[in-house]
Order: C-alpha cells, then sequence, then structure tokens
C-alpha cells in the first residue's frame, strides 16, 4: 500500500493549516507498516470548526434554509463524489483497521452513499413540514426545524458506515457538523473531505477534525454546538452524556453490546453457517451489535459446541487486503493485548477451549488473534458479561425457551441480537422477548429504513431510518390563525 500523507485539515469548506504541529501516524494493521499520516487536530482546529459550521448554520441565506430538495440535490452530488472513491475508502479501511477486503467493499465502500441517498430520497419525499387540523379545531403547522451545529464522534471499527449514519441525516435535516474521527482511522475520512470539496458542499457544512479523546471531549462541551451524536464505548458514553447532562445538550449515544444468538432446538445452523459468521464473527470481531454469546439448547448442546468450533476453526486468517480473507488482524496492538486478557480470564474461569486462543502460527506482523471459542460457559462469567470486541465466542448452555429468554436478557447491555430456529413463527415470537434494540431472525443484517440503537447500557436514541433524521430536527408548532379561511 502506497503512503498517504496530508499536511492540511478540511474546516470552512477549504485545506487548512492545522494549528499545531503534530501529526497521527497510521499504521496497517496487517503488516505494521506506516501508511500515512495526518495533522492531528489542536483544540483550537476544533474551534476554528465549531465557528465555521455555526456560521454555515446562521447565514440567513445558507444551508439551514435552503429547500430539502436543494440540499438533496448536493447531497447526491456527494454520494457520487463518494462512489467515485469507493474502492480507495474500502482498501484504506482495510489496512487501517484490519477489516477484510471483501467486507470493506461491501459496507465501507457503500453505506456512504446508500445513506446519503436514502436521506436524499426521505427529505424529497416527506418534506419537513406538515399542517395538523388542530384537536380542538383550528389548525397547527409543524415545522421540523434542523437543531444546529452537530458534533459527532466516531469510533475506528466502522468508520464510514458510522460517520454516515451521523452526517446523512444530519445534513439532509439542515444541520451542519464538525466530525472527530478516531485517530486509528484517519485517512479515509480525508477522502470524505476530498469528495465533500468535489460536491462542492458549502463552506463550513461539514467540516473533518482528527483526533483522540480529549480533543472529543473539547468538542462535545465547547460552546457553539447545539447536539452531540457519539458512537463509541459505553465507558465514554457515561463521561459524555455527563458533559451533554450539565449543558442540558441533546445528545444520540450508539455504545458497547453483548448481544445473544439464541440457537434454538430446530436450527439448521450448518446450513445458515454465512449467516450466523456475519452475525457473530463479522470484521474480525470488532462490531457492537455481534451476537457473541452464543446459547444453545442442552438437548443439542455438543452438535452445537462442533458447528461453532468448526466455523471458527475454518475461518481464512490473513492479510486484511488479500480477497480471500475472512478473518483480518485487530486494530491495534492495545485492542490485541485486550482481547487477550480476555481470552486469559475465559482460561482463569475453568472455561472449555475449543478453538484459537492463541495468535497464528503463520504471522509474525501485524495484530492477529485466533478465531477463539469457549464452550461450557456459565452465564455470569467475565467472557460472558462484558465486551470483547475481537474474535472471541462463548457457547452458553440453557435448559428450555424461559432459561434462554433470562441468560439473554441477563447483561447491561440491549443492541443486537439473533434467534436461529427452522421455524421462522417460532423464532419471531422468541425475539419479540429479547431485550434489544433489534434482533435479527436466522440472520442480522442492518436495514438503513429501519431504527437501529441500543437499550440499558447500550445507548440512548435511534439511527437509520426516519427516526434517524429525527434525531437531528427541532419540532415547532405554529398554532395558525384562527380566522383564517383555510389551512396553511
Ligand atoms: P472509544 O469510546 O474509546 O472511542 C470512540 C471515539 O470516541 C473515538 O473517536 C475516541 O477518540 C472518542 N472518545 C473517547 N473518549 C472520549 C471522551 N471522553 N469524550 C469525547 N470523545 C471520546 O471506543 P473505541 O474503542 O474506539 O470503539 C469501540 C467501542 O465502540 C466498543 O465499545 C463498541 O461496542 C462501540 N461501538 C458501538 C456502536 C454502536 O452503534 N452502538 C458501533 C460501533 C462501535
Amino acid at each position: 500500500m502506497t503512503r498517504t500523507r496530508y499536511d492540511r485539515l478540511y474546516i470552512g469548506g477549504a485545506w487548512t493549516d492545522p494549528a499545531g504541529h503534530e501529526s497521527i501516524q497510521v499504521r496497517s494493521a496487517s503488516t505494521e507498516e506506516d501508511i500515512g499520516s495526518v495533522p492531528l487536530g489542536d483544540e483550537a482546529d476544533i474551534d476554528a470548526a465549531v465557528d465555521a459550521a455555526r456560521a454555515a448554520f446562521d447565514d440567513p441565506a445558507g444551508w439551514a434554509r435552503w429547500s430539502p430538495e436543494r440540499r438533496a440535490e448536493v447531497l447526491e452530488r456527494f454520494a457520487a463524489e463518494l462512489e467515485a472513491r469507493g474502492e480507495e475508502t474500502a482498501r484504506r479501511v482495510s489496512a487501517q483497521n484490519g477489516m477484510p477486503i471483501a467486507v470493506a467493499r461491501r459496507i465501507e465502500a457503500n453505506a456512504p452513499t446508500r445513506l446519503l441517498r436514502y436521506y436524499s430520497k426521505l427529505v424529497r419525499e416527506t418534506g419537513i413540514e406538515e399542517c395538523r387540523p388542530g384537536a380542538f379545531g383550528g389548525a397547527t403547522l409543524v415545522v421540523r426545524e434542523p437543531v444546529g451545529v452537530v458534533g459527532a464522534i466516531v469510533p475506528w471499527n466502522v468508520p464510514q458506515g458510522i460517520s454516515f449514519m451521523k452526517i446523512a441525516p444530519a445534513l439532509a435535516a439542515g444541520c451542519t457538523m464538525v466530525l472527530k474521527p478516531a485517530p486509528e482511522t484517519v485517512l479515509d475520512a480525508f477522502l470524505v473531505a476530498e469528495a465533500a470539496m468535489a460536491a462542492g458542499l458549502p463552506a463550513g457544512v461539514l467540516n473533518i477534525v482528527p483526533g483522540g479523546r480529549e480533543l472529543g471531549a473539547h468538542l462535545v462541551a465547547r460552546s457553539g454546538i447545539d447536539k452531540v451524536s457519539f458512537t463509541g464505548s459505553t465507558a465514554a458514553g457515561r463521561v459524555i452524556a455527563e458533559t451533554c447532562g450539565r449543558l442540558l445538550r441533546p445528545v444520540t449515544l450508539e455504545l458497547g453490546g453483548k448481544s445473544a444468538a439464541v440457537v434454538l432446538d430446530d436450527a439448521d445452523l450448518a446450513a445458515n453457517i454465512e449467516k450466523f459468521f456475519a452475525a457473530t464473527l463479522l470484521n474480525n470481531g470488532q462490531i457492537c451489535y455481534l451476537g457473541t454469546r452464543i446459547l444453545a439448547p442442552r438437548s443439542r448442546y455438543r452438535s452445537v459446541v462442533d458447528t461453532v468450533t468448526g466455523l471458527a476453526s475454518s475461518l481464512v486468517v490473513g492479510d486484511a487486503l488479500d480477497p480471500a480473507t475472512q478473518l483480518g488482524p485487530l486494530v491495534s496492538a492495545p485492542q490485541r493485548d485486550r482481547v487477550e486478557s480476555y481470552i486469559a480470564k475465559g482460561l482463569a474461569e475453568g472455561n472449555q477451549l475449543t478453538a484459537g486462543g492463541g495468535r497464528p502460527a503463520d504471522r509474525d506482523r501485524g495484530w492477529f488473534v485466533e478465531p477463539t471459542v469457549f464452550a461450557d460457559v456459565d452465564p455470569s462469567h467475565t467472557i460472558a458479561q462484558e465486551e470483547i470486541f475481537g474474535p472471541v465466542l462463548a457457547v452458553i448452555p440453557y435448559a428450555d425457551e424461559a432459561e434462554a429468554v433470562a441468560i439473554a436478557n441477563g447483561t447491561d447491555y440491549g443492541l443486537g441480537g439473533s434467534v436461529w430456529s427452522s421455524d421462522p413463527e417460532r423464532a419471531t415470537a422468541f425475539a419479540r422477548k429479547v431485550h434489544s434494540g433489534s434482533v435479527g431472525v436466522n440472520h442480522y443484517v442492518n436495514d438503513l429504513g429501519a431504527p437501529f440503537g441500543g437499550i440499558k447500557q447500550s445507548g440512548i436514541g435511534r439511527e437509520f431510518g426516519p427516526e434517524g433524521i429525527a434525531a437531528y430536527q427541532q419540532p415547532k408548532s405554529i398554532y395558525l390563525d384562527p380566522s383564517a379561511a383555510t389551512a396553511h
């Protein structure tokens, strides 16, 4: 991979000299090679970016006042510019965070354009205001105004998809934004800046300042921000929520998970193994919604353990940029250490290791961990309760459906999950009992037209679908003159 270097930041619609002199060095997760650098954002850069976003939002003839159709035209051009950069986007993400290139092409090269087009169509078709007959006569004009300047903070695991879960609805609603990417995945964010400029996005509508958690904290608390949208760990979300609570600043939080993949006693897992893989181990286990707790009926426990063990042992582990790779490295050395510490805890707690547990013998560079399966796991054990964020599955036995529901719901999280059965109606009935923001039946794939988000410690608020744009709108009621002959 050729080395990519940027010396300036995208602020106020132009390439701008950074306030500081430090840079973020990016390394390949697969080879540990130096693959690029970008300026490390400074608090002064965040200040400049927020001021630019504020000026763009407050402009009386600007973005926020444009018709939804006019904004949609620009967002559709933005989508086309991103599409033209899709392959390079996939390659940069894959090299940085270890996402297998086949997955990056499907998700990271695709989701941004699909989200921009989805929300452009939504605002074109539904508009931003409606006139309602009054409950007691008269009529009310309900206007969904943009909430203002958004501070958006994203993690490294699906950097493009998650960024555009925020950018697309926020900009379609008429908001302006300062985006802070995670330091591990910055090279792809600069392609977004290039695409925004090529599409003619007006100055200040989107600004991108990369940096770490202190910079993120500065953005969250900065005056001039009207709304915060955060995706990341529950620990960071709690700190951000405290700040937003003090400031009475609206906040959307998409946080961690420890979802259950519930195998019912009539499931044919082997026939659905690719879908089961996508629901449990996609992106090397680095996705928040994955069902990393496999709940298996005691009546078929050994056969489920064998299937899951066989799946993990059969995966092609390799360089993320190799199209044959099914499981790449973890994003960084600290993340690999963290995952290995959980494997050590799993062993110390007496769980039975049936696959993996170490580093692949044929890889001496890169932050690899073997796909790992623990069996006979007690639901109270650490590896069954805490989010590991790596390719580590825990297979937990249950006696009957009532116990399966209790175990599935027996965590602090509630983000995703899946139910597997030969009888889709039975599985759907089970899914209704799972305390979670979303559950898949015989698969788990996000639907960008339907709300996604968490309950309990998995977050507050929803992204995707009409609910996703509502998070960036403030409804205002104008009670129309009762003496006017017709409604507005
Ligand atoms: P993280 O919380 O450490 O960092 C996420 C982002 O927040 C980064 O950009 C980081 O720089 C920034 N940040 C960290 N602390 C901050 C603070 N106090 N104030 C402001 N910004 C701060 O998480 P991570 O390790 O990068 O990502 C993995 C986590 O993200 C996992 O827990 C995973 O479940 C979660 N995640 C959740 C979803 C979801 O939709 N629910 C999606 C993807 C990832």
